[in-house]
């Protein structure tokens, strides 16, 4: 029986995929685990280590009961991802994990895994001297340093003696800083990215091309600026797999692209280059001043242009908007409905989410804001119309959750880089 077992989720996916993969390119072998999205097999299977990776969204699901029934059976559990990341305090003490791994985790889950099979699965002090993870030793809180990967493409982005896939990590990192996201402070500022050779060669493997990047548009250069030239040479590089029959879809789902990079030169490119003709662009507020508070760096305007170069060049835009954004006001919110409006009436659709406070953001202590009555009937209506998707309903809820799970655990969260300096 395997001794390590991998919990997969939906969500995690992706992420364990890259992470598999990595393990495997170090001489990890993967038929060592149990890798598995059905818990009652882990279960069974009683393995000694269990490797999770979640959001803080997640900490009220199944996870709670399933670290319960894990520990009675005395197994070691390792906690990844941004909640883990963010507050690996709460992670160990309240929800019982043995080991938080802290930063990009591509060597730091290899060198854990292989140290704890030496030391029959126990915590011991080998594991100072691997930078990046949170335990508890002898009695003490132990942090070890938040692991960085700068070269990340080093590391395939799936394994090939499992059968998994999932769309492949392009780019990592960001300049914007936006305070509500956690992205920078744990990718990094600086945008890295995978070679074109191994972009194509790893594309083989998938019949529809997709791909994790925080801005498509932005591939090749440090983030801020467009480098057209290395976007076209990626997409055109694909071209002979599209030739095969597969399918590129670039901009639109899992990733997205900042409105200032939607020109016409990046859409001619997706016209002679990509099967998508969707494309997912942030907007989050019809407000310019909600825009400078939020740190988007954009404005409305730019919205606006890069709508009616989708337009033009025949792209449906989806275009995502934050309410209850924290000190908005009545009139905010009405300048917000007016562009949801405006999208709605050229056609494009509108994805509404409730803020959240995550942890790790310079936004985590900041109260959302009520939204007026005017732009709950106005959300209502146009999604009873199936004009706005979205969850912000159920994010209300959740939103509420998250800032009493903050206000009554805060802890000063690990970076990437710079610290995480609170704005509110
Ligand atoms: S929301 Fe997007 S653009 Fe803003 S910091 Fe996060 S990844 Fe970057």
């Amino acid at each position: 029986m395997p001794e390590i077992a991998v919990r997969m989720t939906k969500r995690n996916h992706n992420a364990f995929v890259h992470l598999l993969g990595a393990l495997e390119s170090q001489g990890f072998d993967l038929s060592e685990l149990l890798i598995t999205r059905d818990f009652r097999e882990i279960l069974q299977a009683k393995p000694k280590v269990v490797l999770y990776s979640f959001l803080t969204e997640e900490v009220w699901g199944p996870l709670t009961e399933e670290v319960k029934l894990l520990k009675e059976r005395g197994a070691l559990l390792i906690a990844g991802g941004y909640h883990a990341i963010a507050m690996p305090k709460h992670t160990l003490n309240r929800l019982g994990f043995d080991i938080a791994v802290i930063g990009e985790g591509e060597e730091v889950l290899y060198r854990l895994l292989t140290t704890l099979k030496k030391a029959r699965y126990r915590i011991t002090k080998e594991l100072l001297n691997i930078r990046g993870l949170a335990f508890h030793l002898n009695g003490d809180f132990v942090f070890t340093g938040f692991a960085r990967v700068e070269d990340f493409w080093r590391f395939p982005p799936y394994p090939e003696s499992v059968r998994l896939i999932s769309p492949i990590e392009i780019s990592r990192g960001c300049p914007f800083g936006c305070y509500y996201c956690q992205t920078p402070y744990i990718k990094g500022f600086r945008m890295r990215h995978r070679p074109i050779d191994q972009i194509v060669r790893y594309s083989r493997r998938m019949r529809d091309m997709r791909y994790i990047t925080p801005n498509a548009f932005a591939y090749g250069s440090p983030g801020a600026i467009l480098r057209l030239d290395k976007l076209e040479a990626l997409l055109k590089a694909l071209q002979p797999l599209r030739k095969e029959g597969r399918r590129l879809f670039y901009g639109t789902f899992p990733s997205e692209v900042r409105p200032e990079f939607v020109l016409p030169e990046t859409l001619e490119l997706l016209v002679d280059y990509a099967d998508n003709r969707r494309l997912a662009i942030g907007a989050q507020s019809g407000d310019d001043a909600m825009l400078k508070a939020m740190h988007r760096i954009h404005r409305v305007e730019h919205v606006q242009r890069a709508i009616e170069y989708m337009l033009e060049y025949g792209f449906e835009p989806v275009v995502d908007f934050i309410v209850g954004l924290p000190n908005e006001t009545e009139e905010s919110q009405e300048k917000s409905i007016e562009l949801m409006k405006w999208v709605i009436s050229k056609g494009g659709r509108v994805r509404a989410h409730y803020f959240m406070p995550l942890p790790g953001t310079p936004w985590a202590r900041c109260k959302p804001s009520p939204l007026s009555d005017e732009m709950k009937r106005f959300l209502g209506r146009m999604a009873a119309k199936g004009k706005i998707e979205g969850s912000w309903g159920n994010q209300i809820e959740l939103s509420r959750k998250l800032q009493r799970l903050i206000e009554e655990f805060y802890e000063e969260p690990m970076s990437h880089t710079v610290p995480v300096r609170s704005v509110c």
